[in-house]
């Protein structure tokens, strides 16, 4: 949820319903810190966006949860959304399912796990995450 969409949560919601999606979670962005203050929704103001990598090392994105861009492009987290050449596959194209257990998603849980695998860096928007980088 972002200061750019906050204003659609209804739209959403029903949307959902009319699709028969059983859950809708508003999440929060993965801003950089020094984001504009436009870019903030009043659901996840600024100071809830804080995360210390180095206290609170790990991602959970990969097993949890997904990022569909209007194109159909799917990413694991909303940390690049505008680089096409960093989707894990097109949910118009490919069953979720089948990209949810892909290359792209089995490459990106090796890299989390082992971050020193940088071979499997290219092409996989973890691989440029501060969450991986410092390995
Ligand atoms: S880019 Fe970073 S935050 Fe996003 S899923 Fe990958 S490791 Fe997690």
């Amino acid at each position: 949820m972002t200061g750019f969409n906050e204003h659609e949560i209804d739209t959403a919601r029903e949307t959902a319903a009319r699709l028969g999606v059983d859950q809708v979670r508003f999440i929060r962005p993965f801003f950089p810190a020094d984001a504009p203050d436009d870019w903030f929704s009043t659901m996840f103001p600024r100071q809830t966006l804080t995360h210390d990598h180095e206290a609170a090392p790990g991602c959970s994105w990969l097993y949890r949860s997904a990022y569909i861009n209007w194109d159909g492009g799917l990413i694991p987290c909303c940390r690049d959304p505008r680089d096409p050449g960093v989707d894990f596959g097109n949910v118009f194209e490919t069953p979720f399912s089948k990209l949810w257990n892909g290359g792209k998603y089995q490459a990106a849980r090796t890299l989390l796990a082992d971050p020193g695998r940088h071979d499997l860096r290219s092409g996989i928007v973890c691989g440029r995450c501060p969450v991986t980088r410092g390995a």
